[in-house]
């Protein structure tokens, strides 16, 4: 018999060992990524490159087998897979039972499957929803935490399954996750399970059991830090002390130097300008990593002109200057389009910009701040009769192969229990963990089959126009050739936009 090996180079031994001892009379081939169209009896796949296997890769072989960890597993045996999964969770064996899992993931890629066997091993779980600070350029600038709440321990029972089954843990939602009062009980709970945690937090609220929960179970913290002077950070993130985050950023760096930190700071008109001075304040805090995001506006708000595409050279000038700190300090900088940038960009040459960037005021006033609450309301009772939840998607022209991430191994819901299609689609709700009793059955909701069946098909479904994870290339089990219809709104934002423009008078 001749068995196909497709694995890393680095697992040629191993794997080569592994097929003679289930196959003694197999003749290993060692495959590159084009020679597997050719096909053949038997094929083996390094787990670490079945993400790359979008398309009908497999299709030419009778047997295929994940390799993992030292293991063959044969894909059609998903079954027996399953019950082993099931005899480590009774033994409470939560490494054994998620490498498991891990495999049916891959299965589950590898079949196109549109109901999961596997379980995400990547869990966002929203912690609460409510803030302390009011940004700018955030809807915590005009909800004023109106009906905010925190996760409660018994909705976080029906997830507990999942829990035992996931890596990671993200304890982000639309709040400042350690303000929750259970957040730490919380962290013990996804801990407790062989979870590792990470999360994003405005740094406000740091206490000694929290540092010392971040030293012992954080991967990373992602640090969110909108301007490197204290007059310019407190003016878009309203509420917060720059002391008391200079502070906190100090004790992280003392006390749990070993945790990979990343500053993130929105790129606005406001703030633009102190982007080297970010990267200098990240390098003394002892952060790993700086990134730079692009703000999105938001309608009530009315802050469209804040963006920095408006704003090409500026953009240009600071991005390139912050790359060159971090290349000075040996600090890792991530901007967009670092590699398409003009390195040579004067400040003479952004002068026009800069001029044109100031002449709106830079902060509103208290009246545009009374007109911005006003707004809310009339949109607050748009979207509360026009918002409705969405079940389901249709497929678009836009081609793609493979598979959202979301789809397939990530989870976002929020501290109400509700499953979301993910993290960016949070109106797409597939159903709530804590009316259907378990997780399986609302992960595997009509939603959640039908937008993996899109993607299965080579089509990205309307509800995915426009994602900005598809743009920045985030997602490893996806592949979309983007075409200018990639960038249309859903029929339902288009409908939505256009009747708040009349209501809003516009
Ligand atoms: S493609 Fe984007 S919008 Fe669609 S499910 Fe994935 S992350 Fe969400």
């Amino acid at each position: 018999m001749k068995a196909t090996v497709y694995c890393l180079e680095d697992h040629k031994m191993e794997i080569r060992e592994a097929v003679s001892v289930s196959f003694p009379d197999a003749e290993v081939k060692f495959a590159a990524y084009e020679d597997l169209t050719e096909g053949g009896e038997l094929l083996a796949v390094d787990h670490e490159l079945v993400h790359l296997l979008k398309k009908d890769e497999t299709a030419g072989y009778p047997s295929v087998y994940v390799y993992f960890k030292k293991r063959l597993f044969a894909v059609s045996r998903a079954d027996l897979l399953e019950e082993e999964r099931e005899t480590y969770v009774k033994k409470e064996d939560w490494d054994s039972a998620k490498d498991i899992n891990e495999v049916l993931c891959d299965i589950d890629f590898l079949c196109k499957n549109t109901v999961n066997r596997s379980y995400p091993d990547f869990f966002q779980i929203e912690s609460t929803d409510y803030c302390n600070s009011k940004c700018i350029m955030c809807e915590h600038y005009f909800t004023h935490n109106k009906q905010a709440e925190i996760l409660s321990m018994e909705t976080l029972e029906h997830m507990r399954d999942a829990i035992q089954l996931s890596r990671r843990i993200n304890l982000n939602g639309m709040g400042e996750p350690f303000i929750s009062k259970l957040v730490k009980q919380q962290i013990d709970l996804y801990v407790g399970y062989g979870n590792k945690i990470v999360a994003n937090t405005n740094l406000s609220v740091l206490d000694d059991e929290l540092i010392e929960r971040i030293g012992k179970d954080f991967e990373w913290l992602a640090i969110s830090i909108d301007g490197a002077s204290k007059e310019t950070y407190e003016s878009i993130r309203i509420g917060m002390s720059y002391e008391t985050l200079i502070s906190n950023l100090y004790k992280l760096k003392e006390r749990v130097p070993h945790v990979k930190k990343i500053i993130s700071m929105v790129m606005m008109r406001q703030n633009v300008c102190e982007m080297p001075q970010m990267v200098e304040l990240a390098h003394k805090a002892g952060a790993d990593q700086v990134v730079f995001l692009n703000l999105n506006p938001n309608l009530i708000i009315g802050n469209a002109g804040d963006v920095m595409l408006h704003y090409p050279k500026v953009t240009e000038y600071y991005s390139v200057k912050a790359l060159e700190k971090g290349e000075e300090l040996g600090i890792h900088v991530v901007v967009a389009n670092a590699g398409g940038l003009n390195r040579a960009i004067t400040f003479d040459e952004i002068q026009d910009e800069l001029t044109q960037m100031r002449r709106i005021p830079m902060w509103k006033t208290k009246e545009e701040e009374q007109k911005m609450l006003e707004t809310a309301e009339i949109v607050n009772r748009y979207i509360e009769t026009h918002d409705q939840e969405q079940n389901t998607t249709v497929p678009t022209e836009v081609r793609c192969s493979g598979v959202c991430d979301w789809l397939l191994k990530n989870c976002y819901t929020n501290l109400h229990g509700d499953i979301s299609m993910c993290c960016r689609n949070l109106i797409y709700r597939a159903g709530n963990v804590s009316k259907e009793g378990e997780f399986l059955s609302v992960w595997n909701a009509p939603l959640m089959q039908k937008s993996r069946e899109i993607f299965y098909s080579g089509y990205v479904p309307e509800a995915c126009l426009k994602c900005g994870m598809i743009e920045g290339g985030e997602l490893k089990y996806l592949t979309v050739d983007i075409s200018p219809d990639f960038y249309q709104d859903t029929r339902l934002k288009k409908k939505q936009k256009q009747e708040l423009k009349t209501l809003l008078g516009e």
